[in-house]
């Protein structure tokens, strides 16, 4: 049988120096664990615009449509923010999550026992954190129709729609239940039912959904309360499914309570391809800092955790991704730490090479 394929694209910035430590526990995987997979590489972003002059060529966006899963690394940077904004960088990305039609974005916050200081909460409070937050990708206020601004007796107005059909309630719903039943058996839907109607629905659907997951606990709760409970007692939650925007604003604020942007993976899915894979895309959740770009600073963790998400939702390899982040947690344990994660204790941070190579060394000892 074929090796499944993964299609790389490092895009800009750090994007290609974090995915290089990536593709040396590719081959770790491949060499040590026998788990090979067929690994392409193309452009996107800036990148791409210099070679073909858009942000994604269509034979790259063919190929995308193809492989098994999508790693992606990071797009943009200043050499490119006075372009038209239909070839910006971001467009790539767009480009990707919308004709891969990608409605299910997994951002887990986990909080690695050895950096809850440098949370913004106490320790005590995110110490163990494990949370998964399943964001609506593809449709609500940031699609609706209609949208814009016009004028109302001599009054600029501006307009955005919330609009959700239960159709896609219910395939986000079902992303978050099935994710749900491989961890902690445990999901809370957050909308905004006590004032939007589609609020009500998207309560509605995910309540009849439920109905296929009886082993899922199902609990409701607003969007704002959610919010303050992330940050009052985070752990109270295993995963939590909402829609665009609210997921927009609650992921970032999860985030936060990890600690560093250099630590955040990310998935998106989308509907299951002829071999019962889902369409996905894994990224780092952090952009392709330009300030540090260039320099080997750049921390590669976010990038390798993202493909420890691919191990584990797209190729079923649940325990060849505990052991990757076994590894990670291990070195982190250690004392290892780029840059963004050193505390005002200060010392010599790592290299982006040096922490892939201890992540590789810990891997070693883990066989
Ligand atoms: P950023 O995430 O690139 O950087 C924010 C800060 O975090 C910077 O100080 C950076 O040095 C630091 N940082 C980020 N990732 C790090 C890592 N792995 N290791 C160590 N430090 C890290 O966000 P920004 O500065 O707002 O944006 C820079 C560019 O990236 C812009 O062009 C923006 O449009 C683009 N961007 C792309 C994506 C993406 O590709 N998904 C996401 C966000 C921003």
């Amino acid at each position: 049988m074929a090796n499944p394929s993964l299609l790389i694209l490092a895009g800009d910035g750090i994007g290609p120096e974090v995915m290089d430590e990536v593709k040396r526990i590719i081959g770790w995987f491949g060499d040590k664990r026998g788990v090979a997979f067929d690994v392409s590489e193309d452009l996107v972003g800036g990148a791409a615009y210099d070679a073909h002059g858009v942000p994604l060529h269509d034979d790259t966006m063919a190929k995308a449509q193809e492989v098994d899963a999508v790693l992606l690394g990071a797009v943009g940077g200043p050499k490119y923010d006075d372009l038209d904004f239909s070839v910006k960088p971001e467009r790539g990305l767009l480009r990707l999550r919308k004709e891969m039609d990608l409605f299910a974005n997994l951002r887990p916050a986990q909080c690695f026992d050895a950096l809850a200081d440098f949370s913004s909460l106490k320790r005590d409070i995110v110490s163990g954190l494990d949370i998964m937050i399943v964001r609506e990708l593809t449709s609500g206020v940031y699609f609706g129709e209609p949208r814009g601004i016009h004028m109302e007796e001599n009054m600029r107005v501006g307009v955005n729609t919330q609009r959700y059909t239960e159709a896609e309630i219910e395939r986000g719903a079902r992303a978050a239940f099935e994710l749900a039943m491989k961890r902690d058996k445990r999901l809370c839907s957050m909308e905004k039912a006590n004032v939007m109607e589609s609020g009500i629905l998207w309560r509605d659907v995910v309540t009849e959904v439920h109905a296929d997951y009886p082993e899922v606990e199902l609990s409701h709760m607003y969007a704002d309360n959610g919010a303050m409970q992330l940050v009052r007692a985070p752990k109270q939650f295993d995963v939590i499914y909402t829609d665009n925007l609210f997921g927009d604003i609650l992921s970032d604020c999860a985030a936060m309570l990890t600690g560093s942007l250099g630590m955040l993976p990310s998935a998106s899915l989308g509907v299951p391809m002829e071999n019962g894979r889902p369409k996905a895309m894994y990224e780092p959740v952090h952009g392709s800092a330009p300030d540090i770009a260039g320099q080997g600073k750049a921390n590669p963790i976010a990038c390798i955790l993202s493909f420890a998400m691919a191990l584990r939702y797209s190729f079923d390899l649940g325990a060849e991704a505990d052991r990757l982040e076994a590894a990670i947690e291990k070195v982190l344990a250690d004392g290892a730490r780029t840059g963004d994660l050193m505390g005002p204790e200060g010392g010599t941070p790592l290299s982006t090479t040096q922490m892939g190579d201890a992540i590789l060394g810990a891997l070693d000892a883990s066989l």
